[in-house]
């Protein structure tokens, strides 16, 4: 069951008009709740950033926070509400009657759908991922959680067809982010990762693996590393709200220190996993 302007309907039933913003731009934003069972993780700073998107591109929210968390909770339960999902919330600009760039004030088109996490096992996370990097050529304002994402899935396939978890991307040879996730490097027993702003998605994952590193008593750097540093680094991992915390140990075909996943990623993974219940 989804959720579709105002109704609850069977995914196949849910249709939007071809003149949807959503559909001819891309111009929406949206968001990615975590639930396990009954624990939405991060629902507060989700649906804050959910706030800044529709702030970014000049939508009215058309909820209160309340009855954000009652829709996302009705679909929960409407997809069996013992599992781990994924919720995804959408907001487009809606419909004009003319297909034009410019707009004006329109009832925004709200779609929710509930889809499967999947659990892995640390076992099979101990030897780690793989990654490309590619330059990052997008937008400098990826801090909005915008639909429009072209360059991501571009980047995303690339690493598919790679055999890889993530396409890493660097501009002007800092490592900003992942096309679907943000990245962590450990060096010297720091943990790295690039600071918030116009270069990256201010990944709730990433706030909760930096207070989880913080609780462990580790340093974190909120600092911007080079691909050389990432190259050369003790440890590297992608975060993200559906696979929250991946060691990668292998970047463009070379081992990342000793090629397996290290003691920092383990103990901020484990931390993790205590959020979950
Ligand atoms: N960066 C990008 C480009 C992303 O698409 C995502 C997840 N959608 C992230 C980072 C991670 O964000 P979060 O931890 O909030 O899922």
């Amino acid at each position: 069951m989804v959720y579709l302007n105002g109704n609850f309907i069977q995914k196949d039933k849910a249709y939007i008009s071809i003149m949807d913003r959503g559909f001819l731009f891309g111009d929406g934003v949206y968001e990615v709740f975590p639930v396990y069972g009954n624990i939405i993780l991060g629902l507060e700073p989700h649906l804050n950033r959910l706030q800044d998107g529709l702030d970014a591109i000049n939508i009215k929210n058309p909820h209160s926070k309340n009855e954000w968390i009652n829709l996302i909770n009705k679909i929960i339960t409407l997809n069996d509400k013992n599992s781990n999902q994924a919720i995804y919330l959408q907001i487009s600009r809606g419909c004009d009657e003319n297909r034009k760039h410019t707009y004006g004030q329109l009832k925004p088109t709200i779609y929710i759908q509930s889809s499967g996490i999947e659990q892995r096992d640390k076992n099979d996370l101990l030897k780690g991922k793989s990654a490309i990097t590619r330059e990052d050529i997008r937008w400098l304002k990826s801090n909005t959680k915008a639909t429009s994402l072209l360059a991501n899935t571009l980047y995303a396939q690339e690493a598919k067809e790679c055999n890889s978890e993530e396409a890493i991307l660097y501009r002007d040879g800092i490592v900003t982010e992942a096309s679907s996730s943000n990245v962590f490097i450990v060096k010297d027993d720091c943990l790295y990762t690039h600071p918030k702003g116009p270069n990256i998605l201010p990944g709730i994952t990433r706030d909760v693996a930096i207070q989880c590193a913080k609780d462990l008593g580790i340093e974190v750097r909120e600092e911007k590393f080079t691909k050389e540093q990432l190259m050369q680094a003790d440890e590297v991992w992608i975060s993200s709200s559906t696979r929250e915390i991946l060691p990668i140990t292998r970047v463009d075909g070379v081992s990342i220190s000793n090629g397996h996943s290290g003691p920092f990623w383990s103990s901020v993974y484990d931390q993790y996993q205590t959020l979950k219940s």
